[in-house]
């Protein structure tokens, strides 16, 4: 099973994409966790992501495909995938058709997490992010049980440099789904509006249910 995980910048994709794939055992992919593990060992693809990351930009469509393509054909990802901050556009869309139908398989379920500017502000404001493993937290809705540490690995926790206020600013501006994106998906019949600000465990059967897993999670 392959699914899409559409919505604005913080809300909630990430956390959300990783609770999927524990409750259905499916990989978790983020291209943005990709650019961050780039740019963290300082490769050129990360030194590339980082100038456009930086100013709440999208990495361009060229490198983003090409470096997802070459995950999609990873072992873990044969069965189906979680995709996470992709795609963010039309032809992001239709690249991930493309590689998918070379594999004989297509996206079963896109899932459109719904959630106002307002408490998106908010949540980035307060997200903290583990630098091991990439795990998210937030410091009033969904808080560590020890600051600055990670529940899951130990490792620390830390405030994305594109979590400061002007850079959100400028990513809610040119980073919410556009609209000829969610109607490629829901011309096909598979878009589901989910509202995003539930409580994360309202959210997370929310999405189970759409994806026809809540029974077996
Ligand atoms: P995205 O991947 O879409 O950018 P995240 O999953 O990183 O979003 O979530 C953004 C922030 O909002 C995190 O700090 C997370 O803990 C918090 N958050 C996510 N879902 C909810 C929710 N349903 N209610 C409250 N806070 C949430
Ligand atoms: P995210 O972790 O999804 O918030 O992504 C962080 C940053 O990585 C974004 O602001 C973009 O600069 C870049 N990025 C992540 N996914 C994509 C994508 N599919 N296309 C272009 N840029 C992306």
């Amino acid at each position: 099973m392959y699914i899409v995980l559409l919505g604005p910048p913080g809300a909630g994709k990430g956390t959300q994409a990783q609770r999927l794939a524990e409750a259905t055992g499916l990989v978790h992919i983020s291209t943005g966790d990709m650019f961050r593990e780039h740019v963290r060992k300082g490769t050129e693809l990360g030194q590339l992501a980082k100038s456009y990351m930086d100013r709440g930009e999208l990495v361009p469509d060229e490198v983003t495909i090409a470096m997802l393509v070459e995950r999609l054909g990873q072992p873990d990802a044969a069965k189906g995938a979680i995709f996470d901050g992709f795609p963010r556009n039309v032809a992001q869309a239709k690249a991930l058709d493309d590689a998918l139908a070379k594999r004989g398989a297509a996206i079963d379920h896109a899932l459109l997490i719904e959630v106002s500017d307002d408490e998106l502000v908010a949540r980035l404001g307060g997200r903290w992010m583990c630098r091991q493993c990439g795990a998210v937290y937030h410091e009033r809705n969904d808080p560590p049980k020890t600051p600055g540490v990670c529940d899951r690995c130990g490792g620390e926790l830390y405030q994305r440099d594109d979590d400061k206020p002007d850079v959100v600013r400028a990513r809610l501006e040119k980073q919410k789904p556009p609209a000829d994106l969610i109607e490629y998906y829901r011309a096909r019949g598979i878009l589901r509006t989910i509202d995003g600000e539930q409580p994360l465990d309202a959210v997370t059967k929310a999405l189970l249910e759409a994806i026809g897993s809540w029974q077996s999670a």
